[in-house]
Formats: structure tokens, C-alpha cells, sequence
């Protein structure tokens, strides 16, 4: 059975269109890791872990300006970690 040929032609474009995706998603999550990896490396963390945003500035403990999700450092550092292994 020729690839491209009849019926089944068609099944290796989608397998072909599915695994495209499948890599493609693969690697925008892994850029997207290391963006948010570096983020949280030049922030100590402080990133809003609703929204990311930035923290810097801000007392400890408060509310996003952004979104306005309460957060606390400790709390914040804790789940950044956790989800990001970040040392
Ligand atoms: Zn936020």
C-alpha cells in the first residue's frame, strides 16, 4: 500500500498534521517555561501566579495590580517552585 494513495492516504496526513502539532505544542511549551523560568530567576519569584505579573516592586505580601489576586512571597515562592523547580 502506497503512502498518499486511496483512503489511507489521508490517515498518514492526519498522523503526519498530528504529530506537527504535537512537536509544535511540545516546543512552544518548553519556550514558554524557559521565559517564565527566566522571569522568575530576574524576580526572586515574584510574579503574580494568577496573571505573572511582576511583583518587584511590591511589599511582601498585597494584591495584584494587575488581576487583583492577593498573594504573600513565601506562598508565591512556594507554587513557583514547585511548578517550576526553580532551586
Ligand atoms: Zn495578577
Amino acid at each position: 500500500m502506497k503512502p498518499f494513495d486511496g483512503p489511507s492516504g489521508w490517515m498518514w496526513l492526519i498522523l503526519l498534521a498530528l504529530g506537527l502539532l504535537f512537536f509544535g505544542l511540545l516546543a512552544l511549551d518548553f519556550v514558554e517555561r524557559r521565559k517564565t523560568r527566566r522571569l522568575l530567576d530576574e524576580t526572586d519569584c515574584r510574579l503574580c501566579l494568577n496573571c505573572r505579573y511582576v511583583l518587584r516592586e511590591l511589599p511582601d505580601e498585597g494584591v495584584c495590580p494587575e488581576c487583583g489576586e492577593e498573594y504573600e512571597l513565601k506562598h508565591l515562592r512556594a507554587e513557583w517552585r514547585d511548578a517550576y523547580r526553580v532551586p
